[in-house]
């Protein structure tokens, strides 16, 4: 049993290295006149692309900003609108909350925007307008500094990429290769958690299209090939408040069973077999002299297969039901309720993706930011959601991206442009590609 465990872990590790240091090798390709123009009209509105960007950033989207994303989804739709797209939203699915407080969580509406003609290829372009950042975190302005470092909450997580979109559509109509196009435009609200209110939505329209670009950030100048799949799992435990001086045998703590579960839970981490549990956060109790009655805790998986993610969500589930603390007063407390999700699935090698991958690094080097390879990543996209349900789909259009989720969060002048007009050519080859 041993040896198989052993044999299966070095597997895996051969497995995911060959993954992480896979080439694919640029395609030869050449420019045509058009790509070349689209390129120079964006080169040219360097000045343009960084205002729109500082006008996004400074737009506070954190998930439950409903007020903020509401005014970016409705400037957005403006500069969608303006590109002849037809616009609509849609009301997140509910999503209830297991934990102390209990209730619903409320995300603002998504946004879809639609262009449809005669073209054979039907593209959905997708992104996220929320950010990580609240309106009371003290990281909201945009700033850029004399080496063309952009700093600021969201400028590559992913309101960079979303300017990226915006202008390499722009660039694309200026030239007339948005006519005809069938594109469709999805913008969640929710990505930040998981996008657990739009997951019906991305399914929907991914089963509607044929090629997939999302325009989360990319590191380093890469492209992602293969993503893990992520989990997300929350605990809620009670147990019984007393005086913790008067009637201290009285009662049950949901903290200590908590603080016991989360020692178990944490050595399912494995990292031979790129599987990672974080007990990222945790809560319990009210008061220094009350024995608490209530902990909740929030959870996230990373694994490399379905089976790797199931597995670690039943081990949750089988350490929430052991018994813990106990008290013969009260031989049913505590009470641990799991609630657990496989929010984004493995994010596998696809030969089109791969193709595409190609066929951006051999435009790159003719438009002189090379992407210099594809990379194995640990963070999942909702492309992983879409490519799940059959769209072929390249998730990390957006740009360079260093520090997200913290006040480091930075990308670079070079990135945006080059991004822009990276887009721009993809797009618009795939806007007439017969399938
Ligand atoms: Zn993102």
């Amino acid at each position: 049993m041993i040896i198989r465990k052993v044999a299966i872990a070095v597997l895996w590790g051969v497995l995911c290295l060959r993954v992480a240091a896979a080439e694919i090798e640029a395609m030869p390709v050449q420019l045509t006149a058009v790509e070349r123009q689209m390129a120079a009209w964006i080169a040219e509105r360097q000045d343009d692309l960084l205002a729109a960007l500082k006008t996004h950033v400074e737009i506070n989207t954190g998930t439950h900003n409903l007020a903020g994303i509401d005014q970016y989804r409705r400037l957005l739709a403006k500069e969608l609108q303006a590109l002849g797209f037809t616009t609509r939203e849609r009301a997140s699915e509910p999503v209830s909350v297991l934990s102390c407080e209990g209730g619903q969580l409320a995300f603002a509406n998504h946004l879809i925007a639609e262009r449809k003609g005669s073209k054979p290829s039907r593209l959905l372009l997708s992104g996220h307008m929320d950010t990580v950042f609240a309106p009371q975190d003290s990281f909201q302005k945009m700033t850029v500094d004399q080496h063309g470092t952009i700093r600021g909450p969201g400028v590559a997580d992913m309101k960079g990429g979303l300017v990226v979109m915006l202008y390499a559509l722009q660039a694309l109509a200026a030239n007339g290769r948005l006519d005809d196009a069938n594109i469709t435009i999805l913008l969640n609200s929710d990505e930040e958690i998981g996008s657990l209110g739009s997951r019906q939505l991305i399914e929907e329209l991914a089963r509607a299209h044929d090629v997939g670009f999302v325009f989360e950030g990319s590191y380093q100048n890469t492209f992602t090939r293969a993503r893990k799949g992520l989990g997300q799992v929350r605990l809620k435990i009670t147990g019984r408040e007393s005086h913790a001086g008067a009637a201290h045998e009285r009662g049950v703590s949901a903290n200590l069973a908590l603080a016991q579960k989360v020692v178990e839970i944490e050595k399912l981490t494995d990292y031979a077999k790129q599987m990672t549990v974080n007990v990222g956060m945790m809560r319990g109790g009210e008061k220094r002299n009350t024995i608490p009655g209530c902990a909740d805790a929030y959870i996230d998986l990373r694994f490399p297969t379905l089976a790797d993610g199931e597995y670690l969500k039943s081990a949750i589930e089988r350490i929430a039901d052991k018994p813990s603390v106990v008290n013969p007063l009260y031989p049913d407390l505590p009470n641990v309720e799991v609630w657990g999700r496989l929010h984004r699935p493995v994010k596998a090698i696809h030969p089109q993706v791969d193709e595409l991958i190609a066929e951006a690094m051999g435009l790159s080097l003719l438009l002189g930011e090379p992407i210099v390879g594809a990379s194995y990543s640990g963070g999942g996209t909702d492309g992983s959601i879409a490519q799940a349900v059959g769209l072929p789909t390249v998730d990390s259009m957006g740009v360079d991206a260093d520090g997200i989720h913290s006040s480091r969060e930075k990308t670079t002048v070079k990135s945006l442009l080059a991004r822009a007009q990276l887009a721009a050519v993809m797009i618009g080859r795939q806007i007439d590609k017969r399938r």
